[in-house]
């Protein structure tokens, strides 16, 4: 029945920093029946991926952006607590990297376990069939009749990737960790919905200096709360979701000249791409 879905759902809108009510950068896409994509397992993933009620065991297709820590902690954890809730394959695409980080976090450190494991009862294929794959800017492929694109972000110095999810004429772009670039406002001219890092907050005046360099220096390679409603303006994007943001901070941004809709997403957050 539920053929027209096509709807993301926040799981962690956090920043590096440990907090209850902002987990690490996950979100999970959803469209048709059964198509899925996880894109991003910042720490916490697993438990917010079962907060939201979805089927663990049934999270196949994850997507990551880069391999900063805050995006990939909870990777481990998912590849096993995957298997535990009856996972039997798992495709896995990222950027130059993304295989590398595979090897040496779950391969490397985890296989004698994971023997042990098989040999308990585990199903072999749970650990044994994950395929990783880099990509680059330009790679796409249908999945369970999405198309799903690589794009270009400005995330000095990693590798790093945007996913574009086109269904039935309906378009979603996650950008993952972003400042701004004009590759990207013509990756998401007119998409329905962008879900975009907004980390890059101006430091409040009380602040003290170590820690305001800190926020100052976000701006190299973060976008602002402001650059990324004026990208959804440069675009014309129907919905502009703000993630990735840093404890205790509000974002304030001026939409006057933007005629859609801006988000401020929180974990758990469920947005329709309509
Ligand atoms: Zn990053
Ligand atoms: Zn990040």
């Amino acid at each position: 029945m539920d053929n027209e879905l096509f709807q993301i759902t926040l799981l962690g809108t956090g920043s590096p920093s440990p907090n209850l009510t902002r987990h690490h950068p996950a979100a999970l896409v959803e469209w048709g029946a059964n198509g899925h994509m996880l894109v991003d397992a910042g720490d916490g993933v697993v438990n917010q991926i079962l907060a939201a009620e979805k089927n663990l065991g049934a999270v196949e297709n994850i997507a990551l952006t880069h391999m900063h820590w805050d995006h990939i902690l909870g990777y481990p954890a998912l590849v096993w607590g995957g298997w535990s809730a009856g996972r039997n394959r798992m495709s896995v695409t990222g950027p130059v990297g993304t295989r590398d980080m595979h090897h040496q976090l779950v391969e490397n450190y985890y296989r004698e376990q994971a023997e042990w494991a098989i040999d308990l009862g585990f199903a072999r294929d749970g650990f044994d069939a994950v395929r990783v794959r880099d990509v680059a800017v330009g790679w796409s492929e249908m999945l369970d009749g999405c198309l799903v694109e690589a794009g270009p972000v400005y995330h000095p110095p990693m590798d790093a990737l945007a996913y574009k999810f086109t269904y039935q004429g309906r378009c979603l772009v996650v950008t993952g960790d972003t400042a701004r670039c004009d590759e990207l406002v013509q990756f998401v001219q007119d998409v329905d919905v962008l879900v975009i890092d907004a980390c890059a907050v101006t430091p409040g005046d009380d602040l003290p200096p170590a820690r305001r360099k800190i926020i100052e220096r976000l701006h190299e390679f973060h976008a602002s709360p402001q650059d990324c409603v004026d990208i959804a303006a440069a675009a014309n994007v129907g919905k502009v979701v703000l993630t990735h943001h840093l404890p205790g901070v509000m974002p304030e941004v001026d939409a006057s000249a933007y005629a859609g809709e801006v988000i401020i997403g929180n974990d758990l957050d469920v947005i329709d791409v309509t």
